[in-house]
């Protein structure tokens, strides 16, 4: 396993690799590597015979006043977690060499980035959606794969692909969750021990709603107000959304007639935690 710091050396490595014909596969990540973002590379190996993923938290995504300065940076453990799941390179760039001196180009997937969290964190889509470009542009993926964890991201992402006719195949994966149902999450090790009984709660309504709407509740208002009631009697929970959307172009939804995601956020204390689940009918 490489570890490549500089996007000159990264770029040059990955234009000699495809020109010797071989596949690259590519896994964005901002560190801190937990079982979900593991589980993306056991993923994208098969898919490559390379398999580069990127270690860099990245300043543009992160709302002023946000976690970047206080979010976890474990590079030395990240790496230790990478060599057995047969990642071949590590793309780690600085800051400095990401985003120059004189940098003013961003990329904006306007309507998909609406609503949702685009509502709450406004420039983070923006932010997410030129380092991606960026990465694409610099590591060169034949395949890139994100989790469906992030939704609303991999909906912009999957955007950005069609609007700019990027070469790049974007597989989703499905959500690595603990043994109680908590998606898993950096931010996850932010809750007290009491918040983290309390983020259960999440995965818990959710599933509920599911269950309600595999017994055929269709209506998108009675789903969702069942989740935000339930979370609301917790008083250390405080709702952001609780949202039905259409799984393809996350436009709000009345009747669940058609797939769909349940998306929501919530602070529990200072913690800000996202979660969805799909509402398909195919897996009744
Ligand atoms: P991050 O490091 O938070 O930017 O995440 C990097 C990638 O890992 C993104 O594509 C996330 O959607 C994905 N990811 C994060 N947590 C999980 C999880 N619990 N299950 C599956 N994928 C995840």
């Amino acid at each position: 396993m490489r570890v490549i710091k500089t996007v000159s050396e990264m770029s040059a490595e990955a234009a000699r690799l495809r020109g010797e014909g071989k596949h690259i596969a590519f896994v964005p990540t901002m560190g801190n590597l937990h079982e979900g973002h593991l589980s993306l590379m056991r993923a994208a190996r098969p898919r490559a015979n390379v398999l580069v993923i990127s270690i860099f938290v990245n300043p543009l995504q992160f709302e002023p006043g946000s976690d970047f300065d206080a979010y976890p940076r474990t590079f030395r453990e990240d790496l230790k977690k990478c060599e057995p799941v047969g990642v071949d390179i590590v793309f780690a760039p600085t800051e400095p060499d990401l985003y120059p001196e004189g940098f003013q180009t961003t990329v904006e997937v306007t309507e998909i980035s609406k609503g949702l969290c685009g509502d709450f964190r406004p420039g983070h889509f923006k932010g997410v959606a030129t380092v991606v470009l960026k990465l694409f542009n610099i590591v060169k993926p034949h395949v890139a794969v994100f989790g469906e964890k992030d939704y609303q991201q991999l909906c912009v992402i999957r955007r950005m692909v069609k609007d700019l006719n990027l070469d790049v195949e974007i597989l989703g994966h499905p959500t690595v969750r603990e043994a109680d149902g908590l998606a898993m999450s950096s931010r996850n090790q932010y809750l007290s021990p009491d918040e983290r009984k309390r983020a259960a709660l999440l995965y818990k309504f959710l599933t509920e709603a599911r269950k309600r709407y595999e017994r055929g509740e269709r209506r998108a208002q009675a789903l969702i107000a069942r989740v935000q009631n339930g979370l609301a009697r917790d008083p250390r929970i405080s709702v952001e959304y609780v949202s039905i959307r259409d799984r393809e172009t996350l436009a709000p939804l009345d009747t669940v007639d058609r797939p769909a995601v349940m998306a929501l956020a919530v602070h529990i204390g200072k913690t800000r935690l996202i979660d969805n689940i799909f509402l398909d009918q195919q897996k009744m």
